[in-house]
């Protein structure tokens, strides 16, 4: 199968203990937690068998440390992870609202996280499917980093997966959104949220979202519905999967462990429905547990969760 690969932000996370309380008046914080879209959800794809690969920067510290070993437990390829020695590894620092909503305070700007040095030399040989995270293309050396990948990934006949996590910030810049929709139209697998097709074409209905995205060439799609589940479309057939009844403890995550789960499956030749079907059960569980990578699971986990908590619609 392909060998799946990420270029993008690593940073570790700090979650506030008391919900709905704002930033600056925390006392306790848990963490530092392993985090950054790309990292959650390449770790996520290796736990589930792909051979993978990280591009991205840490600092010569120990939350870069932290990183490192952590990726490496879980099998994910580092060699393309740069020990920056004159820059701290990226943070984040999150609070949690009861109506769901959080508040992140980042400190990603010219740390570690955004000051990989990458070419698309440096890519591994054989078979790559590149995945895109794009609130990473937010960055402008993430984003030159992203796009010279992509365009060597294609070239060499390649796939391109991308979650368009399009959040109206990055909507709002430019040339992030240009970007954006360069990716777009070379992605083989799309796999938005219900709200990432709000913000990508505000106004129209979801039918006509999923038919600008198909037209935009993808060939296979997945709908993220969160506590609702997910929609697969591909082959010319569609798959509507309820999603699981379980306690959300920390939503953060479920999307890159989806994304990692349903993009491993298909890289080891997994159908579509089965593919969704577990990347949906991966979601579920992500959600129950606190921290942003915390909640990633493998096949055993899925399994087991698949057969003791069955999927409901509504
Ligand atoms: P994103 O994190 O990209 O916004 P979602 O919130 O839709 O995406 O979550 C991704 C997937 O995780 C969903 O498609 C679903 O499979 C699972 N999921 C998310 N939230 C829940 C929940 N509360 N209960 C059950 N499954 C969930």
């Amino acid at each position: 199968g392909h060998k799946i690969v990420t270029v993008g932000e690593l940073l570790v996370e700090f979650i506030s203990h008391t919900k709905g309380c704002a930033l600056e008046r925390i006392g306790e914080f848990s963490g530092p937690y392993p985090s950054g879209a790309p990292a959650i959800f390449l770790d996520q794809a290796s736990r589930m068998g792909a051979e993978t690969e990280m591009f991205g920067g840490v600092g010569d510290d120990g939350f870069g440390r932290l990183l490192l070993e952590r990726l490496r437990a879980d099998g994910v390829g580092t060699e393309g992870v740069s020990v920056l020695p004159d820059r701290s590894t990226g943070t984040a620092f999150v609070s949690y609202y009861d109506d769901g909503s959080r508040d992140f305070i980042f400190h990603l700007a010219n740390t570690a996280a955004d000051s990989l040095s990458f070419t698309a030399e440096m890519l591994p040989p054989g078979p790559l499917a590149l995945h895109v995270s794009a609130a990473s293309l937010g960055s402008a050396p993430l984003r030159r980093a992203i796009l010279s990948a992509a365009d060597a990934v294609k070239g060499s006949g390649g796939k391109i997966t991308c979650d368009p996590n399009a959040r109206p910030q990055l909507m709002q810049d430019d040339e992030a959104r240009g970007a954006l929709e360069r990716i777009l139209g070379q992605a083989d697998c799309l796999m938005p949220s219900t709200s990432d097709l709000d913000h990508l074409y505000p106004g129209l209905d979801e039918a006509a979202a999923i038919d600008r995205l198909v037209h935009s060439g993808a060939e296979i799609l997945a709908i993220k519905r969160g506590a609702k589940g997910a929609t697969i479309i591909g082959d010319g057939a569609k798959y509507d999967l309820p999603g699981h009844d379980v306690d959300e403890v920390d939503p953060t995550g479920a999307g890159d462990c989806f994304c990692g789960t349903f993009v491993a499956l298909l890289a080891q030749g997994v159908g579509l429905e089965e593919a969704g079907r577990q990347a949906n059960a991966a979601g579920a569980i992500a959600v129950t547990r606190r921290g942003p990578m915390e909640g990633n699971s493998g096949p055993s986990q899925i399994s087991a969760f698949l057969s003791s908590t069955p999927a409901v619609s509504d």
